[in-house]
């Protein structure tokens, strides 16, 4: 593994995916529209989605789901359709949050690393970055929900940091993470890396809150991050 020591200054970028980058709530609703436009989705079924996405954030595995049932009902080969519907449906609207296009837009000006670490089931998470226009954007999908402890395993006794060939590979001297869940910052690195968590306190959900380590600074929205950065 390349361990030179990088630069003081390098950095890199790890954003968060759901409710830091994309309006989450818009693509589970457009997605359940779909749906119901080939399977009749059982209310119970949308209550349960809804529950865990206020009480754990969005861990229900609706896309396994679906795809599951139309498998059950033999009609497995209606999934790709499903999933292209909702690529092409969601990309006629706008899923990013206010401030998301700004924030990649000054990372890539100013030539920073960074990719998207999201946690959740990985087909639903690479269908949701499909239909976010997240094609090209490096990105893990991790089942980790603690994802300062996965940050970490990439941290070498020198303290510089072994990017994932994921992310691109090579090394950096700090890592940033930006996240709207304090439990994203479990087992966060020490300085000089440091995270934002970026979270609106008055429209807060439970699976949000939490304590997080002492390098971690909040904002309430991606717009002020960007004059921090
Ligand atoms: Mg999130």
């Amino acid at each position: 593994m390349n361990t030179h020591v990088p630069p003081e200054n390098s950095t890199f970028y790890i954003v968060d995916f759901d409710r830091t980058l994309a309006d989450s709530d818009k693509l589970l609703g457009v997605f359940i529209e779909v749906v119901n436009q080939y399977i009749d989705l059982p209310m119970k079924k949308v209550h349960q989605i809804d529950a865990d996405v206020k009480a754990k954030g969005d861990s229900f595995d609706t896309a396994t789901f679906v795809r599951d049932e139309l498998a059950a009902q033999s009609r497995a080969s209606e999934w790709d359709k499903l999933q292209q519907q909702f690529i092409h449906e969601s990309r006629s609207l706008n899923m990013l949050l206010p401030g998301a296009a700004a924030l990649l837009e000054f990372l890539d000006g100013r030539g920073d690393r960074y990719g998207i670490l999201t946690y959740g089931n990985p087909l639903w998470q690479h269908l949701k970055l499909s239909a976010s226009g997240f094609n090209r954007v490096k990105r893990i999908v991790t089942t980790n929900k603690h994802k300062g402890v996965l940050i970490s395993t990439w941290q070498q006794r020198s303290g510089v940091f072994a990017l994932p060939s994921e992310l691109g590979g090579g090394v950096a001297a700090r890592v940033v993470l930006i996240d709207d869940k304090a439990a994203s910052f479990d087992g966060f690195p020490g300085e000089p890396s440091c995270g934002y968590q970026v979270l609106d306190y008055a429209a807060a959900l439970p699976a949000q809150l939490g304590r997080v380590p002492r390098n971690v600074v909040h904002v309430t929205r991606l717009e002020e991050l960007i004059d921090l950065l």
